[in-house]
């Protein structure tokens, strides 16, 4: 309802594509093969209100892979069939202040899982969802996905086999956590769930969608759905802020003031409780693994905007 007028976030985020587009830092994500090769230019915005307007700019039809964006979801449908207790329990939530794949973190913190959108953690969450066996559990989690969506989603096939041929270093964080019982099925059939997860794909409009259902306390503001359940939306929320851009939450925090998360495929989506959410895909990634064009327009956007969390305004 305060989602401030059509136009004024239309020539925000028109400000923020010219601004930004010819940004030249950062690299795309080379460790999985696949993302290597995407065109680092390719650039989209896209803004989803809790009223369901629809607002985007640039390449917004590109499908990319969710990849660490698909931890939110996958922790919200943990969460559905567990409750969130027994999600802490098991999970945990604490920041971890390292890499989103580091190996110290699984070994030093108390809870070895750290929190849901590390891989530890996320790898670990995957692992509880129930089902009879790995083709159940998978479909079980992509048809959340896009129940979250709106629409259907597909996994991109070559993402998969790129990581799947790659994933060495995720084996051996499930083999960890399996040392520690911090995993709740088998280590690499929760892993090649996991990678699965990682490689649907979604393009900015479909990820501003999802975005813009946890602003909407769970329901997806175009089928009218609830399908995050509403008490589940703050756990969620909470989590993106501590861990939703790795070992830069932090600054992250400080700077833009709202919950987001990021995958190294290029994707961000930052959520504006109550107004909306929005998404932005461009392939460069920082040192920490975050989208540098992404941070920097969702930056511009919500400070125009006034839609820090934390600010009295
Ligand atoms: N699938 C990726 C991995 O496990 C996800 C990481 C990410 O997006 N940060 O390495």
């Amino acid at each position: 309802p305060v989602a401030p007028r059509r136009e004024l976030v239309e020539s925000v985020v028109k400000e923020a594509y010219d601004k930004f587009r010819n940004e030249a830092k950062g690299k795309n994500a080379d460790y999985i093969p696949y993302l290597a090769q995407v065109d680092s230019k390719l650039f989209g915005i896209a803004i989803v209100t809790t009223d369901n307007q629809v607002l985007t700019l640039g390449d917004v039809n590109y499908s990319f892979s969710i990849q660490s964006i698909s931890k939110v979801f996958t922790l919200a449908l943990a969460m559905e069939e567990l409750g969130p207790d027994k999600t802490f329990e098991r999970i945990g939530s604490e920041p971890t202040g390292r890499a989103f794949n580091s190996v110290p973190a699984v070994v030093d913190m108390p809870t070895h899982t750290g929190n849901p959108f590390v891989n530890a953690g996320a790898i670990a969450t995957t692992s509880l969802i129930s089902g009879k066996d790995a083709n159940e559990k998978w479909d079980k989690i992509l048809n959340f996905y896009n129940k979250v969506a709106g629409e259907k989603l597909t996994l991109i096939e070559e993402v998969y086999k790129s990581e799947a041929a790659t994933n060495t270093g995720n084996k051996a964080l499930s083999m960890l956590l399996a040392k520690y019982d911090r995993i709740y099925a088998d280590p690499f059939e929760s892993v090649d769930i996991y990678t699965k997860q990682c490689s649907v794909g979604v393009n900015a409009s479909q990820l501003a969608r999802m975005g813009a259902t946890l602003a909407n306390n769970g329901v997806n503001p175009a089928s009218g759905e609830q399908v995050i359940k509403r008490e589940d939306v703050p756990y969620i929320l909470a989590t993106m802020t501590m861990a939703g851009l790795y070992d830069s939450s932090g600054s992250w925090a400080w700077h833009v003031g709202l919950p987001a998360k990021s995958g190294v495929g290029g994707g961000i989506v930052a959520i504006a409780p109550g107004k909306g959410a929005i998404a932005v895909f461009a392939p460069p990634l920082d040192e920490a693994g975050n989208s540098v064009k992404a941070q920097e327009v969702i930056d511009y956007v919500a400070q125009k905007l006034n839609y820090n969390l934390y600010s009295p305004s």
